[in-house]
């Protein structure tokens, strides 16, 4: 067995989520992303002397929705806490968060792998707090501070809602653990909730990771990593502690509690601090904020508004139509091609050939043109009737991508096409076998060859009598016939 195979990760994942509002958690500053520094600031998030904060009820309803969608309880009543810390991103110095009281508690995030295999794992709490300002370490040299090393404070990301997803330790590879960030990444933007954009930081991720003999009871002492960019590099840092903490017990050393950054160029983690420098919070309720009392009306209403949730797309695309994994989930990543896709499947009745033309040819011509397959000429109405057409045999899969081609630049109706320009397929094997002995006659060298062993030159012949049927001849019928003749 090796050193690997004896331990098993366990991997617990907290997620920082950037809520999509109009406005800021407490003030009527703009939510917005970049613009130039302090200029989206206000007495209130800059945390003035006096200033009173209003909670944002937009971030309230979002929350709800979060957590109904991922199946946690709402509980009828919740808070407001002050986490108080001294930093200089963060001008009140405490931030307004949740301590016990959360909006949201436990529920579960339903994910897959690349296999199909659908896994849960369960979530500790969602609670809603406010970000910080953003700053920027910059060192000496360029004149502004002559000599010294300095910090900007941005504080237009101060007071942006925020909500804080935390999962149970329940995940126990990396690669699970990208996929559960993907299920939470894309049920969120599904919700409308949030962008989720790591480049941008609306969602931020921080992993614990431990490692236990496969037989121990108790868990490993667990390290926290920070600063990964990007779902990849989640994974590449999971996996790289992970190999380190079990390096570091095989040599007989010990895992210390601390956090550490993740270093992306080097594929390495470094310590940033050990746990003795934990702060302690002294969180209180903030007396500036009423209790939040959530009706179970508003509940209601919210989950009215949810809609069809990814992982249960999913299963209707995998369960119920068949399709398979993959193609399954690149059609529910891409919600207004799920939602196109649905309307052929509605028409045509046929999920598979519809998930092959939109994640085929349609997804080549859409990307060779830059433009969405929703917003494109070829109508769900249309696309639907080609493949009516495919099914009936009416059109072979050459003229159909021909076909498919003409309407991409908006020729409309693919059967009134067909029906006008005599597209429709020859199956009448009289009229092939007629294609296939002028072939034969016309190219007696070719036909010395194969009678000669050289079987390969067959797909030339075929592609001849294709060619005399105008590419109108069934393929099937055209090799049949032609392996026949060859024989005999
Ligand atoms: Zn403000």
């Amino acid at each position: 067995m090796s050193a690997r195979e004896k331990y098993v990760p366990v991997i617990g994942i907290e997620c920082h989520v950037e809520l999509k509002t109009a406005t800021k958690m407490f003030c009527g500053c703009p939510n917005e992303f970049g613009g130039e520094p302090n200029t989206k600031v206000c007495p209130v998030c800059l945390g003035m002397p006096g200033a009173l904060p209003v909670p944002n009820a937009a971030a309230i309803e979002h929350m709800i929705a979060a957590g109904l969608a991922f199946g946690a309880d709402i509980p009828a009543f919740s808070k407001f806490d002050r986490k108080n810390y001294f930093y200089p991103d963060m001008p009140k110095d405490y931030q307004i968060s949740q301590y016990d009281m959360p909006l949201t508690q436990g529920g579960e995030v339903r994910y897959w792998l690349d296999d199909g295999t659908i896994k849960s794992c369960r979530l500790t709490r969602i609670h809603l707090e406010e970000d910080t300002g953003k700053s920027t370490h910059a060192g000496s040299g360029d004149g502004r501070i002559a000599g010294s090393a300095y910090s900007l404070i941005d504080f237009n990301r101060a007071g942006v809602p925020l909500m804080e997803c935390v999962s149970e330790p329940e995940i126990h590879s990396a690669q699970d653990a990208v996929a559960y960030l993907e299920a939470l990444r894309r049920t969120l933007l599904a919700l409308g909730v949030s962008d989720v954009k790591m480049e941008e930081g609306s969602l931020r991720c921080d992993a614990n990771v431990s490692v236990r003999l496969a037989d121990a009871k108790e868990l490993g002492t667990k390290t926290e990593i920070k600063n990964m960019n990007s779902f990849r590099s989640v994974g590449r840092a999971i996996e790289s502690e992970i190999e380190r903490q079990i390096a570091l017990l095989e040599s007989g050393g010990r895992v210390v509690q601390e956090t550490r950054g993740w270093d992306e160029a080097n594929g390495v983690s470094v310590s940033m601090r050990s746990k003795e420098e934990a702060h302690d919070y002294r969180y209180f309720p903030d007396p500036d904020l009423v209790p939040l009392e959530i009706s179970r009306e508003d509940v209601e209403r919210i989950r009215g508004t949810l809609g069809e949730l990814p992982w249960q797309r999913y299963e209707r695309y995998t369960a119920e139509y068949g399709i398979g994994p993959k193609p399954a989930t690149q059609l529910l990543d891409n919600l207004s091609l799920a939602r196109y896709f649905d309307r052929i499947v509605a028409i045509s009745a046929n999920p598979q050939q519809s998930a092959n033309f939109v994640l085929g040819d349609l997804s080549r011509l859409a990307n060779e043109n830059g433009i969405a397959i929703a917003d494109s000429k070829v109508s769900p109405e249309h696309l639907a009737e080609l493949i009516a057409l495919v099914e009936a045999k009416t059109i072979n899969s050459k003229i159909a991508k021909e076909l498919l081609a003409r309407m991409w630049e908006g020729a409309g109706s693919p059967k009134a096409l067909v029906e006008g320009e005599g597209l429709a397929q020859t199956s009448d094997p009289a009229a092939i076998e007629g294609f296939v002995d002028d072939v034969l006659a016309a190219n007696p060298g070719v036909v010395a060859d194969y009678r000669a062993g050289k079987t390969n030159v067959g797909g030339f012949l075929v592609g001849q009598v294709m060619k005399a049927s105008r590419g109108k001849a069934d393929p099937a019928l055209v090799n049949a016939l032609l392996a026949r003749k060859l024989q005999g």
